[in-house]
């Protein structure tokens, strides 16, 4: 399973939380069942919005880089989220991507703008199915995700960047492409391919791409081409992205400044798993907005269920646990795993007489921690 990080500035807002913790679920629940999950994740430590953001602030962007790099693994270990196998940075991936670009070249995938290396897109005549959107529609999106349509000299529009040369003022590695540094798409799909793609005999490199919905395209649809045409085979068994997490009516953005930090929530007295609760509350998929109601409603429903758990006589748990595994399996179906436990809460904290046939609340709390990863 390979998951796209982040890029280290404003690290961790809710946005990433909710990210992290889908696939958290996802790599819990794959382990329970008795798979054997190898976890990568990237962290792209160079790229266009870290060195704006340190220029912005004045301060050194390996210094911006690893400060955030620090908070995020702070936060997701707050969030009991599990790390992966292999946590894999832009910069230390620097041989294995001009070696990703350098197999490009030898099928003639690639061409110079200036001295900028650009992936030939048509090269790939699968290029659009992974998002399946329409050719009128990606110059726009691509534009707004940190794309360069506009670029004359391009072939096509959309052709993503592979390698940039060196800019004034601006970090560069020396390469048999010259001075320089890495395009955002080809950084995920080189990891990928080096720490997943180990068995030539499957049809794809990789079983899982994850990430944000945003990542739909350009990102997964452009590293997907790039990992095809150097392989010959398709990149990802199974696509998954989680849902956007918006604030007050509006789009969480750097740009709108509305962003909710987990160290600040923590920081303020806010229980991580109160966080991770809350977010459980929504199904993985589902856009949705965050607000202090819902942090309200999942601390308390958390004191119910640690009352709970700590009684000695408590309903049946046996089939709670089943449920939960049920809903699970059903797409992550973490509202329905809540509303199980919710229901097995308000049964043993009322005391009736099924709370006597007994359960076992130990069994339960650590099943609650292996699967949906609170940790009571
Ligand atoms: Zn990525």
């Amino acid at each position: 399973m390979y998951v796209c990080g982040i890029t280290p500035y404003d690290a961790t807002h809710l946005g990433h939380a909710n990210t992290y913790i889908a696939f958290d679920l996802l790599n819990r629940y794959l382990r329970a069942t008795g798979s054997r999950v190898i976890y990568v994740q990237n962290i792209t430590d160079i790229d266009d919005p870290l060195l704006e953001r340190a220029n912005r602030d004045g301060v050194d962007w390996r210094e911006l880089a690893n400060s955030q790099i620090d908070l995020f693994r702070a936060d997701m270990v707050a969030l009991h989220v599990l790390p992966p196998a292999h946590y894999i940075g832009a910069v230390e991936a620097i041989p294995l991507v001009t070696k990703a670009i350098e197999s490009l070249n030898q099928i003639n995938a690639t061409y110079l703008v200036d001295e900028d290396t650009y992936l030939d897109l048509h090269k790939d005549l699968g290029f659009g199915e992974i998002s399946h959107l329409s050719p009128d529609e990606m110059p726009a999106i691509f534009a707004q995700r940190g794309g360069d349509p506009e670029r004359v000299g391009k072939q096509d529009a959309l052709d993503p960047l592979l390698w940039l040369k060196q800019r004034f003022g601006e970090p560069g590695w020396e390469s048999a492409l010259g001075k320089g540094r890495p395009g955002w798409h080809i950084e995920c799909c080189a990891i990928a391919l080096n720490f997943l793609d180990v068995d030539n005999t499957e049809h794809t490199s990789i079983d899982i791409q994850g990430g944000g919905s945003d990542l739909i395209f350009p990102h997964h649809e452009m590293s997907a081409t790039q990992a095809k045409l150097i392989t010959g085979k398709d990149f990802a068994r199974h696509y998954v992205h989680s849902g956007m997490v918006g604030v007050e009516g509006e789009k969480m953005s750097k740009s709108k400044g509305n962003l909710v930090f987990v160290s600040k929530l923590i920081a303020s007295g806010v229980d991580p798993m109160v966080i991770r609760l809350a977010l459980l509350m929504h199904h993985y998929r589902e856009d949705h907005m965050w607000s202090n109601e819902e942090l309200s409603t999942a601390s308390e429903f958390l004191d119910d269920l640690r009352t709970a758990l700590s009684r000695t006589e408590v309903a049946p748990t046996d089939i709670v646990i089943t449920e939960i595994i049920a809903a699970l399996a059903n797409n992550l179906d973490t509202p329905r795993a809540i509303t199980v436990l919710s229901g097995w809460v308000t049964q043993s904290l009322s005391g009736s007489e099924d709370c006597v046939s007994g359960g076992s609340a130990g069994e339960l709390s650590r099943a609650i921690d292996a699967l949906l990863g609170l940790a009571l």
